[in-house]
């Protein structure tokens, strides 16, 4: 962000505003943490600041502080939309496009007349922001809103709220510090943050340790439908409605599951293909190790994007259809997956 910028998004907020704070929709840990310690700072500020999520965010997030405050657009409608009708900033934190939100909500905000301030990690923003902070090597949006506050020269204004809502983002966007993303910088703003409050055993807990039995079920099912094929160092998980039924699957189940066909030894490519047929989409998650471009994949080829290592993408055909696509065009990747990575 240039520094003219920051002076006027600083002059910006020196007066009292009505400010909402959207992150995309199915937001994750970085995206609700970010816009929470956003949240709590902005009020703290003396502002009236409103977080609108699109939709409902996974339970493991709802301990968050203010967690009971966001409006979901999907679910709260009219409050939602009278909160965006009455601001006069949008924050956009943790996406890089305005159809991230969803289709509905995306035309409720190209109607908005006041500016929007994009804060995001993720490649090809798009033009929408009067406000870019724009950074893909910055590992989280959290750590981005941290440099936000250090820019405004208020750091100092970290409290235990806002501590917990950024660790929580850095912390599930680097998969607990160990993603390449992950530098001594990040370190040294977790060191702030637990000096401010954050309390990174309860946080880690609260996060990963608070799993239903049913969830767990469903984590082994995923396990044993994992297929791996050796020759393109590329494994792949399915899961079908009717087994998420089978295990009362709940939002922010299946998170994570991805990481485990990347954790084999060998494997630099890994993918999930979850059915959902409410939506009447093949959702999917792609991860990789090394210089394997899972966001230029998911661009090509699944209607997504992302990072590097980390992208989605969604198909609307079949479960098996998507998985035959997958593997029809794998082939074609053999050379770039074989110098991928190298220990
Ligand atoms: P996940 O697999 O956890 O849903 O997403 C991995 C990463 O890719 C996240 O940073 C997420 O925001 C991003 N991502 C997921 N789906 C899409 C998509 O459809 N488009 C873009 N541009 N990014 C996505
Ligand atoms: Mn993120």
């Amino acid at each position: 962000m240039k520094k003219s910028d920051i002076s006027e998004v600083s002059a910006l907020l020196a007066t009292p505003q009505n400010i909402v704070i959207v992150p995309h929709k199915n937001p994750d840990g970085d995206a609700i943490g970010a816009c929470l310690a956003m949240y709590h700072y902005l009020n703290l500020k003396g502002h009236k600041a409103t977080v609108v999520s699109p939709n409902d965010y996974p339970n493991f997030l709802k301990w968050l502080p203010g967690s009971k405050e966001v409006y979901k657009f999907d679910m709260q409608n009219r409050q939602s939309k009278k909160a965006i009708d009455e601001a006069a900033i949008i924050f956009l934190l943790d996406f890089n496009a305005l159809h991230r939100v969803g289709s509905d909500m995306e035309n409720t905000l190209k109607d908005f007349k006041g500016d929007f301030i994009m804060i995001d990690h993720h490649q090809e923003p798009e033009a929408v922001a009067k406000f870019l902070f724009s950074d893909t090597s910055i590992c989280s949006t959290c750590q981005m809103v941290y440099h936000f506050l250090e820019m405004l020269e208020d750091e100092d204004s970290i409290n235990k709220e806002i501590a917990t809502c950024l660790y929580t983002g850095i912390m599930t966007d680097t998969g607990s510090f160990r993603f390449p993303s992950t530098t001594s910088t990040t370190h040294q703003i977790i060191a702030n943050l637990i000096d401010k409050g954050a309390d990174n055993a309860k946080i880690h807990n609260n996060v990963y340790d608070t799993n239903s039995y049913g969830r767990l079920q469903l984590l082994g099912r995923a396990l044993s439908n994992l297929v791996v094929i050796d020759q393109l160092k590329t494994a792949y998980i399915t899961l079908t409605q009717d087994e998420l039924n089978e295990f009362s699957f709940q939002k922010g189940d299946t998170e994570g599951i991805v990481n485990y066909g990347l954790s084999l030894d060998e494997i630099v490519f890994a993918a999930i293909f979850i059915e959902d047929t409410d939506q009447q989409i093949i959702k999917i998650s792609f991860r990789s190790k090394g210089s394997f471009s899972v966001n230029k994949f998911a661009r090509e080829h699944f209607n997504g994007g992302g990072h590097d290592n980390a992208a989605g993408g969604r198909t609307e055909i079949s479960l098996d259809a998507t998985v035959s696509k997958f593997l029809s065009i794998l082939p074609n990747y053999q050379h770039e997956l074989y110098n991928s990575y190298e220990k």
